[in-house]
């Protein structure tokens, strides 16, 4: 079982909660999309109603286990006051003395960021020492980071059995809720849309989704591994030889248990892989072209699938969307599920951009925070920093 925030007291109690501030910033250290420090605002803001002390931290970048002031989590503590509007102390270190009296210092509702985990590495490697360091000076852990939870790091893992008590943040926990509930008892039909760039990377997913989906629906430069396959014409499509046979493996575990499969049935390809090439409608793609969208015919067909969903997941965009004449597919796929009228989750980083913007993604019920964490999480995975927080 896992505990919510909200279930634990934590009056007058020093509360460590682990968040995923890995925000962008610029050259100039100022905070370029701040979506990762918004989503964890409910729970922040719940644990000053609770009456904790509050001590956040977080990764940013890939310092190397060393102190390099690149990447000082110091602009995010600036940003989160402003939107907490309130004041946020920021310790210039994660472990030692010097955080171990901002701690006590700290009243009912005060707030201390502490600086970059990665400035050690003690975080990444999980060692024992680093993670005690890191719970020294608590008495409840809460992880509302899922963006880093299928990472076992001290901060994610290590730390939480040396703490009393643990419960997981509200982002955390509907993650959990809406990833895990596809894998548990999906409303059906439950459709599966998956694209993006690589088979190999998302062997996994399709093997869990193959295995729990009634229809999967396939677009994106995997589907040419997938048709080529099936011994399609693909022309100079992007296919991974080297997938072929897990290709195959995934059609017949799909036959075997009668999971319909659309692979695209006609294309938008160009003759280069170029931004500006002249895209073209096929349904059989020729030798010297590569297919970079999936066609019109193709997406009415997957539109059509997803509106009879009761539930719908969505990873991998359709086509080369960065480019506008290759991105209509993705679009439609994503205008598609938010006119569905059943539960729908999208996760990805690039699908998630691609929602963001087709504009539809306010009508999307779960749009997951974690790129590699979700997919594992679909994958059927446990994931150590989910597993750490059962009691
Ligand atoms: P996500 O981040 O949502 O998991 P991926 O990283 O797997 O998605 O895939 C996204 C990438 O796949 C995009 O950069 C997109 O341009 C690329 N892509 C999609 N379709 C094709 C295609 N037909 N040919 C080449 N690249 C493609
Ligand atoms: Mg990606």
């Amino acid at each position: 079982m896992i505990r919510r925030i909200d279930e634990l007291d934590l009056r007058g109690r020093a509360t460590f909660i682990r968040v995923d501030f890995n925000v962008p910033l610029s050259p100039e250290r100022q905070v370029t999309d701040d979506t990762r420090i918004r989503a964890s605002l409910p729970t922040i803001a719940r644990a000053i109603e609770q009456g904790a002390r509050i001590v956040l931290a977080s990764h940013l970048g890939r310092p190397g286990g060393k102190r390099d002031m690149e990447y000082t989590l110091e602009p995010v503590a600036t940003r989160l006051a402003e939107l907490l509007d309130r004041d946020v102390v920021f310790a210039d270190d994660c472990v030692g003395d010097g955080v171990r009296k901002n701690i006590r210092d700290l009243r009912e509702g005060d707030v201390v960021l502490l600086e970059n985990l990665r400035f050690y590495p003690g975080e990444e490697k999980n060692d024992e020492h680093f993670a005690r360091a890191l719970a020294e000076n608590v008495e409840a852990y809460v992880n509302d980071a899922f963006g880093a939870a299928h990472r076992a790091h001290a901060s994610t893992a290590g730390m939480v059995r040396f703490v009393r008590d643990r419960a997981a943040g509200f982002l955390m926990m509907k993650e959990i809720e809406y990833l895990g509930g596809l894998l548990e008892q999906p409303k059906r039909p439950f459709v599966a849309v998956v694209g993006g760039a690589k088979v190999s990377d998302k062997v996994g997913v399709l093997e869990s989704l193959v295995a729990r989906a009634d229809a999967l629906l396939v677009g994106g430069a995997m589907a040419y591994t997938l048709l080529a396959a099936k011994g399609k014409p693909v022309g100079k499509s992007r296919v991974e030889h080297a997938s072929l046979p897990l290709a195959e493996r995934v059609l017949k575990a799909a036959a075997a248990r009668k999971v319909e499969v659309l692979l695209p049935e006609d294309h938008v390809v160009a003759k280069t892989f170029d931004e500006h090439a002249t895209p073209e409608i096929v349904t059989e793609i020729r030798d010297d072209a590569m297919g970079l969208d999936i066609g019109p015919k193709t997406r009415e067909r997957f539109r059509q699938v997803i509106l009879e969903a009761s539930t719908v997941f969505w990873n991998g965009p359709m086509g080369v969307f960065e480019w506008k004449s290759f991105a209509e597919g993705t679009m439609a796929v994503a205008h598609a599920i938010a006119g569905s009228k059943g539960v729908s989750v999208v996760g990805g980083g690039d699908s998630v951009a691609a929602l963001h913007a087709s504009g539809v993604h306010d009508k999307i019920t779960h749009i997951s925070t974690g790129g590699g964490a979700s997919l594992e999480m679909i994958e059927g995975k446990v994931l150590p920093g989910v597993k750490a927080l059962e009691v």
